[in-house]
């Protein structure tokens, strides 16, 4: 009996064929994969990070692959460069199709009565303002050509509570919640918007505000992993972007897509 094509790559790709792509936090980590997923799909990938050099580097590496990507110095907590970063990017490619407001800062880890307000500013001015006004910039380049798909990076905390980080876990949760805001107003232009809550996976968040090397991830998710699968990863984050992203995902919008190989719907009292 034939289904057809065998794998799912030659099914979907190019899934973004012609589409321009901003990733935020794209240097490393989930954005990094996501960028270079994105590209192999056909997309024109522009990452927007802090950290100019790695940010570059992954772009070379893109370009060597066949890809089509660049880099911008955007601090994602500054107005002025998401603005720039979104219309200097919708001048030269003349459109905008994409945009993964991707990037975050755990903050520091400790507990609730100890952190100050300061804190919860600095947090906060990355992981929720920021994606406010990716949302916000982006969301008036593909308001106007009435198109456009927009991803923000939540987290698990946003379902569940992890002590010790109350900065964090909020700021995800205003990140569901500013997702769901935008998306009943911008779906009238034919802007969606969602948000991808991952699990811990191994990045260089984890390892420096967790202290968790990447052995130490392993175990805790291969271990809460409802499906007893391999430890999440980066790339299984970036393909439900990418479906979030494509157009195969047109009615979806507002939603909290969590991956976390069934943890969070698991019922701790029946295992
Ligand atoms: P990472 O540290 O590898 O990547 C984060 C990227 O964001 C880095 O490239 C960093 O330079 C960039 N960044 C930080 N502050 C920035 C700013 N102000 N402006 C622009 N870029 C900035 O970590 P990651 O795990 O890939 O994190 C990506 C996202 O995933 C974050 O929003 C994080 O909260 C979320 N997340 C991570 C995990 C995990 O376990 N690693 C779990 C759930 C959610």
């Amino acid at each position: 009996m034939s289904f057809g094509p065998s794998s799912s790559s030659t099914l979907y790709k190019d899934m973004l064929e012609g589409k321009v792509a901003i990733v935020t936090g794209g240097a490393s980590g989930i954005g990094e994969s996501t960028a270079r997923l994105f590209a192999r799909h056909g997309a024109k990938v522009i990452i927007a990070d802090i950290q100019d050099e790695m940010g570059q580097e992954v772009c070379r590496e893109i370009v060597g692959d066949g890809g089509v990507a660049s880099y911008v110095h955007c601090d994602v907590s500054s107005e002025a460069d998401v603005q720039a970063a979104v219309e200097t990017n919708v001048r030269s490619h003349g459109r905008l199709d994409v945009m993964f407001n991707n990037a975050g800062t755990a903050g520091e880890y400790r507990s609730h009565l100890g952190f100050d307000r300061s804190d919860f500013e600095k947090v906060f001015a990355v992981n929720v303002i920021g994606v406010f006004l990716g949302i916000k910039h982006a969301g008036r380049a593909m308001a106007s050509t009435g198109r456009g798909s927009i991803i923000n990076t939540a987290s698990t905390v946003s379902v569940m509570a992890m002590r010790g980080l109350s900065p964090y876990g909020s700021s995800k949760h205003a990140v569901v919640g500013l997702t769901r805001d935008a998306a009943v107003e911008l779906g009238h232009y034919g802007v969606r918007v969602n948000c991808v809550s991952p699990h811990l996976l191994a990045s260089s968040m984890s390892r420096g505000s967790f202290g968790l090397d990447t052995r130490a991830v392993e175990e805790v998710t291969e271990k809460i992993s409802v499906l007893r699968a391999a430890a999440l990863k980066a790339q299984d984050i970036a393909e439900a972007v990418l479906y979030l992203a494509s157009d195969e995902s047109r009615y979806v919008n507002g939603h909290n897509l969590v991956v976390d190989g069934g943890y969070t719907t698991t019922n701790p009292s029946l295992g």
